[in-house]
């Protein structure tokens, strides 16, 4: 099957070549290129599937309140959340964003972009299946990392059918644990009930679950049905109508 990318190509041409008197205006600055994207998106006649300016300012909220060292996207597309989020990590020497992208063109695309925003340093993307890519950051961390942590904040944001088999795959290697904030995107267009339910379930619930259905990437990756969330869909208009973000907290285990 060929991938048409004229759109996404006209994206990064568009931001690439603006005059040199904007484009130096904008370079090194995440707001001014996220503005410039919003100004190139209002003009165009096809949708860019990012997360978006209301959506986008929700997650900029929660991200504030938690101030994650290590924050992790399923999905980076053309690198408009990585640059809307990753620049909230930037008054943190210490904080990291990773995005995990499948589609190597989207990825090379995003990183021009996120090159464009000044944020190289501050976001790394990983190019390849959510749930690879996820087991090795999990080993980077661990050799890398001074004292190996879960992740802090987690946007999930790739493709609906993914997320809770992505999410077993993060319990399993315990990349979310107490303290971890997960935020997921299109919980309501084009939707993600199975998601909702399971992070809004009880632990006999998940257990079920867990034991009965097999997980699409892979086996060995059950999850844990003893995680406790917090979990909650907020509502949000956005350009196409109502959609929501789910916010799920992890509070901790179930007391054996
Ligand atoms: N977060 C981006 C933003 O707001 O700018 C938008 C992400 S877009 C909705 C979904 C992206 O997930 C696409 O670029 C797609 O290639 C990617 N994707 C789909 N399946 C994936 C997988 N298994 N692992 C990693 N990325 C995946």
């Amino acid at each position: 099957m060929t991938v048409d990318y004229t759109k996404e190509q006209a994206f990064v041409d568009h931001l690439l070549s603006l005059p040199s008197e904007k484009l130096n205006a904008i370079r090194g600055k995440p707001e001014a290129v996220i503005k410039a994207i919003h100004d190139f998106e209002k003009t165009a006649d096809t949708f860019y599937m990012d997360i978006g300016e209301s959506k986008g300012q929700a997650i900029v909220n929660e991200i504030r309140e938690k101030k994650p060292k290590i924050m992790v996207e399923l999905g980076c597309y053309l690198g408009y959340s990585a640059v809307l989020f990753g620049k909230e990590l930037l008054q943190d020497p210490a904080a990291h964003y990773y995005s995990l992208e499948v589609n190597s063109i989207f990825a090379e695309m995003a990183s021009k972009v996120i090159d464009l925003a000044g944020l190289s340093h501050k976001v790394t993307i990983l190019v390849g299946p959510a749930t690879e890519s996820l087991v090795a950051l999990r080993e980077h961390l661990r050799k890398e990392a001074s004292g190996f942590h879960a992740f802090d904040f987690v946007f999930i944001d790739h493709w609906q059918k993914l997320y809770v088999p992505d999410l077993r795959v993060m319990e399993s290697l315990e990349l979310v644990a107490p303290g971890t904030v997960l935020v997921a995107d299109n919980i309501y267009i084009p939707g993600a009930p199975e998601y909702a339910k399971y992070v809004q379930a009880k632990p006999d619930f998940k257990r079920e679950y867990n034991a009965k259905v097999q997980n699409a990437n892979g086996n060995e990756f059950v999850g844990r049905w003893d995680i406790l969330y917090d979990s909650k869909t907020v509502p949000i208009e956005f350009s196409l109508g109502t959609d929501a973000v789910e916010i799920t907290r992890c509070t901790g285990y179930v007391e054996k």
